[in-house]
C-alpha cells in the first residue's frame, strides 16, 4: 500500500492534474475496505465531551470517523500516548496527534512505523516529532497553519495583564474572603509605558503586538531572524532588535517561536542573569524553550517578577512539576490553543490535510512543516549566525 500511495503522490506532483491511476485510486478507496491505517492521539474529554463542539479530545474524534470510514479507512483513536500507541505504530499510515496532549514521536518510534507516510498535527506547533528523524523516513508532517493564532495571541494578552496587573493574588483573595488592597496594589502596575518583547513574530507574535499596540506601550520591540516587511513594523510601530537586547531591554517578554534545536533551552540561567530585573515572562510557545528548573531560581530570587503561559514539559504537567509550585506564577494547562472557536478550524484544517494526501493532491504550502525529506518551514530552520 505504501508504494501505492508513493505512486500516487508523484504521479500527481509530475502531472498537476487528476490521471487515470488518481481516478481508478478513488474508485478503490470507495469499494476496499481499510485502505490505510488513520491513527489520532487526544486527550481524554470525560463529561466534558458531551459539549460536541469540543471536536479535538478522543470521544469526538475531531469528527472525522464518518469521512475516513465512508472511504474505507480504518480510524483508531486512543488517549494512550505510550504502550497501546506502540502497538499500533507498526502498520499506521497517517497519525494525527495533537500538541495539547502531545505523542512524542521520536525517531525509535519511526524506525518502528515503516508504513508512517503522514503526521498531522491537529494545531499548530509540530516538535512533538523528531523532524529530522521524519525528514530521513521521508514521512510529511503538516499542521493546520494558522488555525489558532488568534486564540494564543488572546491568551498571552490576558496573561500578560494577569502578570502585571497582579490579578492571581488578588483574586484569591476574594475566594478566601480576605480584603487587603495594600497586599495587592504593591505589586501591581500599568502596561502603559512599559518595554515588551517578542522573541518570534510570526503568526501568534505579530498578532500579539497588534493586540498591544493600543496600550500606549513605551516601545514594541521583537527579535526574529526573518524580518516583519517595513510595511508590517511600521502598522504596529514594532522594531527589531537581537534577542541580547530584547532580553536586556524588556519589562515584559512574550516568548511565540517553535521550539527546535536552537530554542530549546533558549531560556537558561545565563539569559536570566541578563534580563533587566523584575521582568516578567509569558511563554505559550512551548515548555522546553525554558529551562525548568533555571526559571524557578530566577523567579524565587526575583529577577524574573512573574511567569506565566500554558506549556509545559512534559505533558500532562506531573503533579509535582515545579513550575505549578513557584511564587508568583499565572500559568495554565494547555489550552490557549484550543479554544471552541479554534477547535472547529483545526478539525476542518486537518480533515482538509486528509483529502488532499488521499485524494493525491498538494498541501497547501503553508501546512508543510517537513516533505520530500526536508524542512518545507522556514520556521523550525534558523541560520547560523
Ligand atoms: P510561525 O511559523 O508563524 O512563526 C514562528 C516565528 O518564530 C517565525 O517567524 C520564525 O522565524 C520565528 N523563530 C524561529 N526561531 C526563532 C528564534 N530562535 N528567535 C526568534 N524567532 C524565531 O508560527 P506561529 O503560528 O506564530 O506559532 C509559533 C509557535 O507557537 C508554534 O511553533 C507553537 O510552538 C506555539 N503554539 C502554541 C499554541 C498553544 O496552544 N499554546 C498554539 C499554537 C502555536
Amino acid at each position: 500500500f505504501q508504494s501505492v500511495s508513493l505512486a500516487r503522490e508523484s504521479l500527481f506532483s509530475k502531472t498537476g492534474k487528476r490521471s487515470l491511476f488518481e481516478k481508478t485510486y478513488q474508485y478503490l478507496h470507495t469499494s476496499t475496505p481499510s485502505l490505510a491505517k488513520v491513527v489520532a492521539v487526544l486527550y481524554e474529554a470525560g463529561a466534558a465531551a458531551k459539549e460536541p463542539r469540543l471536536l479535538g479530545c478522543k470521544e469526538n474524534e475531531l469528527g472525522l470517523r464518518k469521512f475516513l470510514e465512508d472511504r474505507g479507512h480504518k480510524y483508531i483513536v486512543m488517549s494512550d500516548k505510550e504502550k497501546l500507541l506502540d502497538q499500533e505504530l507498526p502498520d499506521t499510515e497517517v497519525l494525527i496527534t495533537t500538541p495539547f496532549h502531545p505523542a512524542y514521536v521520536t525517531a525509535e518510534r519511526i524506525a518502528k512505523s515503516p508504513k508512517l507516510r503522514l503526521c498531522v498535527t491537529a494545531g499548530v506547533g509540530s516538535d512533538h516529532v523528531d523532524l529530522h528523524a521524519a525528514n530521513k523516513a521521508k514521512i510529511t508532517v503538516a499542521e493546520v497553519t494558522g488555525s489558532n493564532v488568534v486564540s494564543v495571541a488572546e491568551h498571552v494578552v490576558m496573561q500578560i495583564l494577569a502578570l502585571v496587573r497582579n490579578f492571581v493574588p488578588a483574586y484569591t483573595q476574594v475566594i478566601k474572603g480576605e480584603w487587603n488592597v495594600g497586599d495587592i496594589a504593591k505589586d501591581s502596575f500599568d502596561l502603559e509605558n512599559k518595554v515588551v518583547g517578542t522573541v518570534g513574530a510570526g503568526r501568534i507574535g505579530y498578532r500579539v503586538l497588534q493586540r498591544l499596540k493600543p496600550f500606549n506601550c513605551k516601545e514594541l520591540l521583537y527579535s526574529d531572524y526573518q524580518a516583519l516587511s517595513p510595511e508590517m513594523e511600521s502598522a504596529v510601530g514594532a522594531k527589531r532588535v537581537t534577542f541580547e537586547e530584547l532580553i536586556e531591554r524588556c519589562d515584559v517578554i512574550t516568548i511565540n517561536c517553535p521550539l527546535h534545536d536552537k530554542t530549546r533551552n533558549l531560556f537558561n540561567k545565563q539569559v536570566f542573569d541578563k534580563v533587566k530585573p523584575g521582568v516578567y515572562i509569558v511563554n505559550t510557545a512551548r515548555g522546553a524553550i525554558v529551562d525548568r528548573d533555571a526559571l524557578v531560581e530566577a523567579v524565587k530570587s526575583g529577577k524574573v517578577r512573574g511567569y506565566a503561559g500554558d506549556v509545559w514539559y512534559p505533558q500532562p504537567a506531573p503533579k509535582d512539576h515545579p513550575w505549578r509550585y513557584m511564587p508568583r506564577h499565572a500559568m495554565t494547562p494547555h489550552y490557549s490553543g484550543t479554544t471552541l472557536d479554534a477547535q472547529k478550524r483545526y478539525a476542518d484544517g486537518t480533515k482538509d490535510i486528509l483529502e488532499r494526501y488521499f485524494d493525491g493532491r498538494p498541501f497547501k504550502p503553508e501546512d508543510l512543516i517537513v516533505h520530500n525529506g526536508e524542512f518545507a518551514s522556514k520556521a523550525y530552520v534558523q541560520p547560523e549566525k
